[in-house]
Order: structure tokens, then C-alpha cells, then sequence
């Protein structure tokens, strides 16, 4: 995959963790300072992969969760070198709604590395990766999620294992994903961002 000239950043974490309310304002943030930025987010909903994920998560096919990680890391093969690459090329920064980091963070522990090294052998890391780390009983507060007992039970010990599952790809990608805490209020968190995208020389 050909060089670049943009920067390419990427926000993790889990349902309800603030991402898409973090990359609406860095996206404004860069727009009042010139820089032209695309916004993309996984899967796709209009390369082919993707919208196969589209049928599955809607219930319209069945499919193993492996086999559905990997479908996940093919849009995203697919996702990089038709969107993200060419933007990258124009120079624009490009901002990703989850990367590889979702798919190790939705895999099965006993595949994880497995996984991860898969991601990393064919699609380019992000410049920068930022996982908003949040406690999973906030994010259910902020998706107010559940109405049943169980569904809320349930729920909270699916969000307790992404993250867990996201921190051990935090500890494993050292540098490279930067953790900031989500559980802040949404400017405090704006500002530690651009704090670490200035850090990293991103900004
Ligand atoms: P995600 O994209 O990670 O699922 P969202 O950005 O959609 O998360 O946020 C989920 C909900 O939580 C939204 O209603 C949003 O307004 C709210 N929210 C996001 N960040 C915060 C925050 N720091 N404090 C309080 N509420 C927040």
C-alpha cells in the first residue's frame, strides 16, 4: 500500500464510550482550523463485505462470530484501500468509528492474537489510535439500554468484556493506542484529545 501524506486517526471503545461524540467535535475542531477531514466509520454499508455485515448484524444471515471478525477485517481491507487510502493520499486526515481494535475487542480470547496479528499483516495501522476508556455501567447509562433485569445483566457483562478485551489490545499495541478516560464530561475529553494528538505531533 502506496505512501501517504494525511493523518490517520482512529477512535476505540465501547457502545455508548462517547466516539461519535468525540469525532464530531475533533471533525469541527479541524474544520475551524482548515484542515480538510473525512469521516468514516466500520463496517462500511456500501462495499460489498460490508454490506453483507449489514444483512448479519440485522439478522438476515447466520453466521459464526469468527467467521463474522474475519468478514469484519476484509471490509476493512477493502474499506482502506477504496476510502481511507486515497484520502490519505489527497492529504486529508481521515478519522475512523473503529479500526482492527473492534475486532479484537469482539473476538474470543483464544484468538485474539491470532487476529491481531492477521490485522496487522494487511491493513496499515492508524496514525494514532485513541481508546475512550469508559466504565461500562456509564455507557449503559448513556445508551439506556435494557429493560429487563436480565437484558441489563446481560448487557453489562458484554460491555465488561469488551472492554477488557480492549484493554489487553491497549497493553499490546504500547504506544500506538493512546487511553484516555471517558468517563469524563464530553469537553474535558475533547480537550485531553487534541492534547494528544498535539503530544503525538498529529496537530
Ligand atoms: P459511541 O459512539 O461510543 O457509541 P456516543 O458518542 O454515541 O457513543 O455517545 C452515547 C451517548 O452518550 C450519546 O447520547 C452522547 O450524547 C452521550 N455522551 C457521549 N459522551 C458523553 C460524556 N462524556 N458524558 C456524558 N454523556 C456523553
Amino acid at each position: 500500500m502506496t505512501s501517504k501524506k494525511g493523518k490517520f486517526i482512529v477512535f476505540e471503545g465501547i457502545d455508548g464510550s462517547g466516539k461519535g461524540t468525540q469525532i464530531k467535535k475533533l471533525k469541527d475542531y479541524l474544520d475551524r482550523s482548515g484542515i480538510k477531514t473525512l469521516l468514516t466509520c466500520e463496517h462500511t454499508r456500501d462495499l460489498p463485505v460490508g454490506k453483507l455485515i449489514e444483512t448479519t448484524l440485522n439478522g438476515g444471515e447466520k453466521i459464526d462470530p469468527l467467521s463474522l471478525q474475519i468478514c469484519f477485517t476484509a471490509d476493512r481491507r477493502d474499506h482502506y484501500q477504496k476510502v481511507i487510502q486515497p484520502a490519505l493520499e489527497r492529504g486529508e486526515f481521515v478519522i475512523s468509528d473503529r479500526y482492527y481494535g473492534s475486532t479484537v475487542a469482539y473476538t474470543d480470547d483464544k484468538m485474539k492474537q491470532i487476529m491481531l496479528d492477521f490485522n496487522q499483516n494487511i491493513v496499515p495501522g492508524a496514525d494514532l489510535t485513541i481508546f475512550l476508556d469508559v466504565d461500562p455501567k456509564m455507557a449503559m447509562k448513556r445508551i439506556g439500554d435494557g429493560r429487563s433485569t436480565k437484558t441489563i445483566f446481560e448487557r453489562l457483562e458484554t460491555l465488561t468484556k469488551s472492554r477488557n478485551s480492549y484493554l489487553w489490545f491497549c497493553k499490546k499495541m504500547k504506544g500506538d493506542v493512546i487511553v484516555i478516560d471517558g468517563n469524563k464530561d464530553i469537553n474535558t475529553i475533547h480537550l485531553n484529545v487534541l492534547k494528544k494528538l498535539k503530544n503525538k505531533k498529529i496537530l
